[in-house]
This record gives structure tokens, C-alpha cells and sequence, in this order.
């Protein structure tokens, strides 16, 4: 028969398991500074509003595919790098493509 601290002891030992998984799991995934140095440079122009007017689930995921092609912010342009002149010269001036100021 399975008294109260067997049962206590059994939901310690699990949550305690749980827990121990989820610090493996987050130490596994990959981090802002394990992204490669040129995303990285992208990343810090973004304006990170996450708002997927790109086409894209988010400024990381845009980062990435223009880090990759840099065609694709001819393509998919960011509302926001637009209007912000500095921030478009910068991402230009890093992708080595005119974007332009053509607003869309
Ligand atoms: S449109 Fe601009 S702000 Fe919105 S997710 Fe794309 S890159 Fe980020």
C-alpha cells in the first residue's frame, strides 16, 4: 500500500526530473551569440518589433535569410528600415546591396 511520502516523494522525484531536463534542454539550444557574426550585425540594425511585415516569423528570421541571401531584402523589405534612413544605410552598407528608398 502506498502511503502520503511515497506519493510526496514520487512528485518530488518528478518535478526534480522536470526540472533537471528543462535546464539540460535550455543549455542545448542555441543562443544570440552562437548565431553567426554577420546575423548578429543584422540583428542590431532590426528595429526587433517582431511584427512579420517581412514575410517573415520574426526580425530573427528575417536577419537570417538576408544574412544567407541578401536578394531577399530587395524581395521582402522591412517597413520599419525604410523609413529610417541611418538604419537602411547601415544595413546596405552591411549586406553590400542598395535596398533603396521606394516606399512599399
Ligand atoms: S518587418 Fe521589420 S520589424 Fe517586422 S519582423 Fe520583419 S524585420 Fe522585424
Amino acid at each position: 500500500m502506498i502511503n502520503n511520502l511515497t506519493v510526496i516523494l514520487i512528485f518530488i522525484s518528478i518535478a526534480l526530473f522536470l526540472g533537471l531536463l528543462i535546464v539540460v534542454t535550455h543549455g542545448l539550444l542555441p543562443k544570440e551569440k552562437d548565431k553567426p557574426k554577420k546575423v548578429q550585425e543584422i540583428l542590431e540594425i532590426m528595429p526587433k518589433r517582431d511584427c512579420g511585415a517581412c514575410g517573415y516569423a520574426g526580425c530573427d528570421k528575417y536577419a537570417e535569410a538576408i544574412a544567407e541571401n541578401p536578394e531577399v531584402a530587395l524581395k521582402n523589405k522591412c517597413p520599419f528600415m525604410l523609413r529610417d534612413k541611418e538604419k537602411l544605410f547601415e544595413l546596405e552598407k552591411t549586406l553590400g546591396i542598395k535596398i533603396g528608398t521606394k516606399k512599399i
